[in-house]
């Protein structure tokens, strides 16, 4: 074996022992013995491998090629006619079964080196030549890129065993949904190259500046922990967002920000990472894909601003041409769409609030406090512009003001305010959720007038006129203490006939035979997923129950939280990760919030 490659077999080991544990301290373990095997130029190929990936989400590199071309590649590999592939495929659903099972039998294909079995001693499948024809299938564009594709998956699946082959192709089709986390790949990490957990906070403050697992490994394993931790912010890789605590009660509001803060509307929007250098600009999303494309607009907008080289943030909001006034969030989906931006530009424009910067000229901004970054932020912005302009914003310091900007901006059209910390201490948090920022939407009151975003983790069989599809969804907050999804509901109405057909596909690929590791439940779904997809939902409120397993014991023994008649609201949440949705903590506090609410009435 050639010490500077690890074979793909090794790989495909730790994928089937990953998809058959329900454990989730075996996960970590199964991941330290992997990276402790792999040579370490190949290091950061393996862990995106492991991911499903080729490259950090933030570069857009997409592998995801169509089934179709896939079946037409294995059947070049096997020999076997497209029509039986496809027969096949339409048994068992998967392509990679399909793959398997076919690459299995002695193969037919002429001039194709061909899988003839272990004890012929044929060429071991290396991870590098999987991973640079996955890239070279990935990056195949314009006329006869078809052909380059299949011909290239088809030559590799004929160099690679049944197994191999199964996960080449679930890898290409985007359906290797192992659902590790990137917090426990850092920990794996830690333990694999420093031979302890400790070093894990070094590695996450490294991660929080540059969300790349493959370069903080290499970087790692080649040049040690030192040179992880000065790892910096770098123009054109976003970093993780801050995030905001929330609470209902005005009062409490001040008081925990030390008595005053700084509230700026609260934008319904898309949140957008800018960030510039020269004449180039990047865009990024709340998740950190690349959204430069959906907004040429914007990144006009970002190029009037005084600064050669920046990172900022703000919302982007959609507005109406004719009266001003602001739209809410869901009229930026047509700026999704791939064809005609243009058209989409004229149809729906949009303006930009910016709320923070935190790189400039070199300079990262992340240490100072908000009042200063607030200052320097407009430095560069430019007055009266209609485009792009801050945040409105005010310093607040009693619960009568607050209430009276909350209006306001409610009669906005926003959907609340965002209270800062102005204090000495109010830093820029990468990637965490603190209180130096706390959201206060419409009351919580009795009824739940906000939404929570919910992963979905199983599903119940529906009957009668839902038969074929699913009947309820088993939903589950995120808790970050313990990396788990913990379920609080089963929500079954607010679909539309559209989305209960479409259901059992979105979620195909993350189905598993059996509870998710990382996944608490008390119930036992008809069927388990990969946590994955999360929706919007709605409830008459949270209440306690003593189902589910979110804020189990928490709040009363033997008791956990549930949303009371949940409803899904229409909005999937793509641009959220499961690890973004509403967690934990969020729920027990709108759960206590509407109490106080309750008691005072
Ligand atoms: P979160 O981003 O906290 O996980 P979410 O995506 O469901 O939750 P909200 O709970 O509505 O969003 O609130 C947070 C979001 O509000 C921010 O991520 C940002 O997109 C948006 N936002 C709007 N105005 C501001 C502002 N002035 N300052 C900070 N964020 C703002």
């Amino acid at each position: 074996m050639e010490q500077n490659d690890l074979p793909y077999g090794v790989l495909v080991d730790f994928y089937e022992k990953i998809e058959a544990t329900t454990s989730r301290l075996a996960m970590t373990d199964y991941l330290v013995a992997l990276f402790k095997k792999t040579p370490t130029n190949v290091l950061d190929k393996v862990i995106y491998l492991t991911q499903g990936q080729l490259r950090p989400d933030y570069e857009g590199v997409e592998l995801g090629v169509a089934e179709k071309l896939t079946l037409r590649a294995i059947s070049k590999a096997s020999g076997v006619s497209l029509k039986s592939v496809e027969e096949l495929y339409k048994k068992t659903g998967d392509p990679g079964l399909v793959a398997e099972e076919l690459l299995s039998k002695p193969r037919q294909s002429a001039g194709l080196l061909g899988y003839i079995g272990e004890e012929t001693g044929k060429r071991e499948l290396m991870v590098s030549h999987v991973y640079n024809s996955l890239m070279k299938i990935a990056l195949a564009s314009g006329e006869g890129s078809q052909d380059t594709k299949i011909n290239t998956l088809a030559s590799l699946l004929s160099d690679a065993s049944p197994k191999e082959a199964k996960y080449i192709v679930r890898t290409v089709t985007g359906k290797l949904r192992l659902g590790i986390a990137d917090m426990t790949i850092l920990d794996a990490l830690a333990v694999a190259f420093t031979g302890t957990k400790s070093a894990r906070d070094v590695l996450e403050r490294a991660y929080t500046r540059r969300p790349d697992l493959g370069f903080i490994a290499r970087t790692l394993a080649e040049k040690g922990l030192e040179a992880v931790r000065s790892i910096r912010i770098e123009v054109g890789v976003p970093i993780l967002p801050m995030l905001a605590e929330r609470l209902g009660d005005p009062g409490e509001i001040l008081e925990k920000l030390g008595g005053s803060c700084l509230a700026e509307f609260k934008y319904d929007g898309e949140r957008v990472q800018a960030h510039r250098k020269g004449d180039k600009v990047w865009l990024f999303s709340r998740r950190l894909e690349n959204i430069t494309s959906h907004y040429p607009d914007v990144v006009n907008f970002m190029l009037t601003l005084k600064a050669d080289e920046f990172i900022v943030e703000g919302e982007i909001v959609a507005y109406n041409p004719d009266t001003g006034d602001m739209l809410p969030f869901q009229e930026l989906m047509h700026r999704r769409r791939k064809y005609d931006v243009k058209k989409a530009m004229e149809e729906y424009p949009v303006r930009v609030y910016l709320f923070d910067i935190v790189y400039l000229n070199g300079e990262e901004l992340i240490e100072k406090p908000l009042p200063e970054r607030r200052k320097i932020l407009e430095s560069i912005t430019p007055p009266r512009d209609e485009n792009i302009l801050l945040s409105q914003a005010k310093l607040v310091d009693n619960v009568k003001d607050l209430m009276l900007f909350f209006e306001e901006a409610i009669s906005e059209g926003c959907e609340g305010v965002m209270c800062k910390s102005t204090g000495n201490q109010s830093i820029y948090q990468m990637g965490a959720r603190g209180w130096l920022w706390i959201k206060f939407k419409r009351d919580y009151r009795m009824e739940m007038t906000d939404t929570v975003d919910l992963v979905v983790v199983g599903a119940f069989h529906g009957r009668g006129k839902r038969a074929g599809t699913y009947g309820a969804l088993l939903m589950a907050a995120y808790d970050p203490n313990s990396d788990t999804f913990k379920t609080v509901c089963k929500v079954g109405s607010g679909f539309t006939d559209e989305d209960l057909a479409n259901l059992p596909k979105l979620l195909e690929p993350y189905k598993i035979p059996h509870r998710h590791p990382r996944v608490v439940s008390k119930l036992e779904a008809d069927v388990w997923f990969v946590p994955a997809v999360v929706l919007e939902i709605i409830g008459a409120e949270i209440t306690l129950s003593p189902l589910h397993t979110c804020a189990l014991g928490k709040i009363e023994p033997d008791s956990g939280l549930a949303v009371r008649f949940p409803r899904f609201t229409g909005r999937y949440r793509f641009d959220k990760k499961p690890e973004q949705a509403t967690t934990e903590s969020e729920l027990i506090e709108m759960y206590k919030s509407q109490r106080k609410t309750v008691v005072q009435a």
